[in-house]
């Protein structure tokens, strides 16, 4: 699933290639994808309008509009936003596709369908998209400090990884990157959060930052599967630097010492090193 990253690097490209262009014509082909509302009020909402900004929160992409609505687009499971020129063949799996007044298409593509577009006036956010408002602050777009992650670390005792997955804990965070951190940290992803020290919630403050950032400037990570790519189809490279997720029975890069482990935590399986995450 697309996380910080990656949606971070889809918003860098809808504001060099989707801002500012005027949208002609909105295609639906799957009505689950807009489901939260219907296709003929994203169709209404959509025709005629231009965004004035790409945005981010957490895993979702917000787009304010010229008309005074906004266009959220979340990428779930396996979403993919993709531009090409009008006319070429759509990708298997294109659900929604905005034409564009400079002779570009916009693709929502989603195999699994979990992902979303919808359209809404800011008033209504409480009740079309009240997930949004929940969430937790972004560690990038929201500067979360050390000490606000702090307060937040000390109100529970569930476990590291489980409350890094959280999105009302902080928005962005996934398997991967949450894995990333932790072992960037030193800190066990078992760890109940009120028991992780000063000096490791020091150090947690700043994987978080790091690695989300060297995550970003590596155009994110593009698994064996592929599913996640940026606009133009590329993808990231960030993967070469996971050290370790995806790598559970390989000697820990970090330390030279241990094995790299995984179980479950937060429902989620989970990759660690026993000897240096403490
Ligand atoms: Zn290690």
């Amino acid at each position: 699933m697309p996380e910080l990253p990656e949606v971070e690097t889809v918003r860098r490209g809808l504001a060099r290639t989707f801002v500012g262009r005027r949208i002609e014509a909105v295609w639906i082909g799957r009505p689950r994808s807009v489901r939260r509302t219907s296709a003929e009020e994203v169709i209404l909402r959509l025709t005629g309008t231009a965004a004035l900004a790409a945005e981010r929160k957490g895993k979702y992409l917000l787009c304010p509009l010229d008309s005074g609505d906004v266009l959220m687009v979340h990428l779930r499971m396996s979403g993919q936003l993709l531009i090409d020129r009008f006319g070429s063949d759509r990708p298997l799996h294109t659900h929604v596709a905005l034409r564009l007044a400079d002779g570009n298409e916009l693709r929502f593509v989603d195999p699994r369908t979990f992902g979303e577009v919808v359209v809404f006036d800011p008033s209504a956010e409480p009740t079309i998209v009240p997930d949004l408002m929940a969430l937790g602050p972004d560690p990038i777009t929201d500067e979360l400090s050390l000490a606000e992650l702090r307060r937040r670390l000390r109100s529970t005792r569930r476990a590291a990884k489980a409350v890094l997955l959280d999105q009302h804990f902080v928005a962005g965070i996934g398997n991967i990157y949450g894995d990333e951190i932790l072992h960037r940290s030193g800190i066990s992803p078992l760890r109940p959060a009120n028991r992780i020290s000063y000096v490791q919630s020091t150090r947690l403050h700043g994987a978080i930052h790091e690695v989300l950032t060297e995550a970003i400037d590596a155009g994110g990570s593009t698994l064996a599967d592929a599913q996640y790519v940026d606009l133009m189809g590329e993808g990231g490279s960030f993967q070469e630097s996971h050290r370790v997720y995806g790598r559970s029975g390989c000697p820990c890069l970090t330390c030279g010492r241990g094995r790299v482990v995984s179980g479950v935590v937060g429902g989620r399986t989970t990759s660690w090193c026993r000897v240096c995450q403490r």
